[in-house]
């Protein structure tokens, strides 16, 4: 089969590797869409160590093709499949949270993903039936939404009143507005580029705010129509932390989902009363993404793709680093 496989300090390379062997709970699935994700960027970076050759791609959905000793999975059965993978074993693994387990477990980062023609699941856990969803609109679901769902679940308890602020309208903050949308608060929209808050807008973003020419907080607390909640930063730069730090109300929170690698102070502040709460987020659980793929299924949801080919995937990846992909890019082996 065709794999784009990273070997790390040499790049990408599409090569023909075996089909993967399928043991007992395991699961092939022949790969119908796999996501092409601005986290790719940092893996081939080296933002986060990959110690060996690996396939990347962690937003898979396909169909079933053959199943091992103990799973109860109808082959031909299209899935999504949930890439955090996790040791199956642990406290954290068994409440469904498995990609807070280990990192090194995860789907295209310390095992093998979906930037081929099969993947091989190790649990029957991992995957969740299409149910009628195509799969080139499910697979960048199970990252691209599902992040920006858990991101918006622990914005603490939002109420219609409030604002939440959503920073970078790339391919997680275009689902982190929608669904700040759906949980009923103001939703005000941050982006350097002027066609990301247009697109916002679409999306259900109440307000904008380009930071290439406005002073953010300021410009946040002119348009936010009740205390801001929650600041959602799709990015994680320096500054990006810092304008959703000054931006949160009394009580707000931070909530970190880019992997930008910026950092911010926190310190407790004699000038005024505050009681913030800062916290990351790393991908979402099983069940959340069983809940966004609900909300997709009653069509509550906008996901626009552009499927690629093999041959694309490396200039694919190229725009990406540009900013030039719009929509999500989804490899269709
Ligand atoms: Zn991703
Ligand atoms: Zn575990």
């Amino acid at each position: 089969m065709r794999a784009a496989r990273f070997h790390p300090g040499d790049g990408l390379r599409i090569e023909e590797v075996p089909r993967p062997d399928v043991g007992p709970g395991d699961l092939l699935v022949e790969i119908a869409a796999c996501g092409v994700c601005h986290s790719d960027l940092h893996l081939l970076d080296g933002d986060m160590p990959i110690p060996r050759p690996t396939t990347l791609g962690h937003e898979v959905a396909g169909t079933v093709v053959e199943t091992g000793e103990g799973v109860d999975v109808a082959e031909g059965t299209g899935v999504a499949v949930f890439g955090g993978w996790g040791c199956r074993a642990c406290e954290v693994c068994e409440r469904g949270e498995d990609q807070l387990c280990n990192l090194a477990n995860w789907l295209g980062i310390g095992n093998d993903g979906g930037y081929a023609d099969y993947l091989r699941v190790p649990a029957a856990k991992y995957v969740l039936p299409l149910d009628g969803l195509d799969p080139t609109t499910a697979a960048p679901l199970t990252d691209a939404a599902l992040t920006p769902y858990r991101a918006v679940r622990q914005a603490g308890d939002l109420v219609p009143a409030d604002t939440v602020v959503c920073i970078g309208i790339g391919g997680l903050g275009q689902f982190g507005v929608q669904f700040a949308a759906m949980a009923g608060a103001q939703v005000v929209a941050v982006d350097l580029n002027e066609s990301k808050l247009a697109r916002a807008r679409e999306l259900g973003a109440d307000a904008t705010v380009n930071a290439a020419e406005e002073r953010v907080p300021a410009a946040i607390s002119d348009v936010a129509a009740g205390r801001v909640a929650a600041a959602l930063d799709f990015v994680g730069s320096d500054d990006t932390l810092q304008w959703a730090s000054n931006a949160l109300g009394v009580g707000g929170h931070l909530v970190l989902a880019g992997i930008g690698g910026g950092s911010i102070d926190f310190s407790w502040n004699p000038l005024a009363g505050e009681e913030l709460t800062y916290r990351t987020v790393q991908w979402g659980s099983v069940p959340e993404l069983r809940d966004v793929l609900t909300v997709a299924r009653r069509g509550d949801l906008t996901v626009r793709t552009e499927p690629v080919g093999f041959d694309d995937l490396q200039s694919t990846l190229d725009r990406l680093r540009a900013g030039e992909v719009d929509t999500r890019a989804v490899l269709t082996p």
